[in-house]
């Protein structure tokens, strides 16, 4: 089967034949994959930016874990899941039982073999995953739908790390899916006002005001800078969903005494920060990074309720064999979200 591969600890993927899953072992569920979004954490892999040097043993692997399709095998172990159920799956799956997952952490599993980034993922037509991460989708959740699930529930977990409460003012640093997942879930957490910046960002922004938020602020237009500074200034919670290290003191300075970030972008450089300005003005710095369980159950209730709200983060559908035009429209962000489609198209539905 065709399938997006990291193949070698440098720069590039390579889209090639691979032999498909033989065997499905114990508590392992095969997936036909029938949508599958490029991710952030995607393009990092493919430029082989810092970060990543815990895939160099594994390699080769292929890559892609927000996703959805449909299960056409179960291992002799699986209980739960059933042959011919449209589910999504929660890519690091713990192992339940290692010392994290025996003391009630599971989502700090020292074994969690994330699928498409440990182990094969789901830019192919077929893909394995654990029987503890997956999730039967919801009548009304098609697969594209589906496959957003991932990333929504990464950034409702930011919005929880947050304790967003309602009437706080919001910001958000990064228009990218997770930004839009977080502005999505600080919405319904009741915040008063979610303003979103970004860096050359028209089409990415334009889905932000698709969904309902206008207040967005482009920092690569002449003054957008300070005007960001000078409309939110005096947030409440502000998030940092770009990834990019500069962005972290622009956090710093809109936010309210006491006033809390949440950084969720993947930093491949250091940062250097006023730490006075956050002893004197009790600023709080929080990290958050991956999903929990809860974070499935609310975020299927959420797309089976409003998935239609949603829908517009999804901009591109393309075959598989198509995945690295996928890969350039999302790295030169022409594109927000990129959906690939592995099955042959007679097929799919
Ligand atoms: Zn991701
Ligand atoms: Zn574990």
């Amino acid at each position: 089967m065709l399938a997006l591969r990291k193949i070698e600890a440098s720069p590039g993927l390579a889209l090639l034949d691979t032999p498909e899953p033989d065997t499905v072992s114990g508590t392992d569920v095969l997936i036909a994959v029938e949508a599958v979004g490029i991710c952030g954490s995607d393009l990092h892999v493919d430029d082989w930016s810092a970060g990543y040097d815990f895939m160099v043993p594994l390699l080769p692997v292929t890559l892609g874990h927000e996703f959805a399709g449909r299960v056409i095998a179960v291992g002799p172990q699986v209980a739960s899941v059933k042959v011919g159920q449209r589910v999504t799956a929660w890519p690091s799956a713990p192992c339940g039982v290692c010392h994290a997952c025996k003391t009630g952490t599971p989502q700090n599993c020292s074994d969690k073999q994330t699928v498409g980034l440990y182990r094969n993922g789901a830019f192919a037509a077929k893909v394995l995953a654990r029987e503890t991460g997956v999730f039967e989708l919801p009548e009304s959740v098609d697969f594209e739908l589906g496959a957003l699930a991932e990333p929504l529930c990464v950034g409702a977990r930011a919005v929880r790390v947050a304790e967003v409460r309602p009437g706080q003012k919001v910001v958000v640093l990064g228009p990218g899916s997770i930004g839009q997942a977080i502005a999505i879930f600080a919405r319904q957490a009741g915040a008063h006002s979610v303003a979103i910046a970004g860096h050359d960002d028209a089409p990415r922004l334009e889905v932000l005001s698709q969904m309902g938020f206008d207040e967005s602020f482009d920092l690569a237009r002449p003054g957008g800078r300070d005007d960001l500074l000078a409309r939110c200034a005096g947030a409440d919670i502000v998030f940092e969903a770009s990834g990019h290290a500069s962005s972290i003191a622009d956090a710093l300075e809109l936010l309210a005494m006491e006033g809390t970030v949440v950084l969720t972008g993947i930093h491949a450089e250091q940062a250097s920060l006023d730490l006075l300005q956050v002893v004197r003005r009790k600023l709080q710095i929080r990290g958050s990074h991956g999903t929990r369980r809860e974070d499935w159950t609310h975020v299927l209730h959420t797309l089976a309720h409003f998935g239609e709200a949603i829908r517009p983060m999804i901009t591109h559908r393309l075959p598989l064999s198509r995945a690295l035009e996928g890969f350039e429209l999302a790295r030169t962000r022409n594109a927000s979200k990129v959906i690939l489609l592995p099955q042959p198209k007679e097929t799919q539905s």
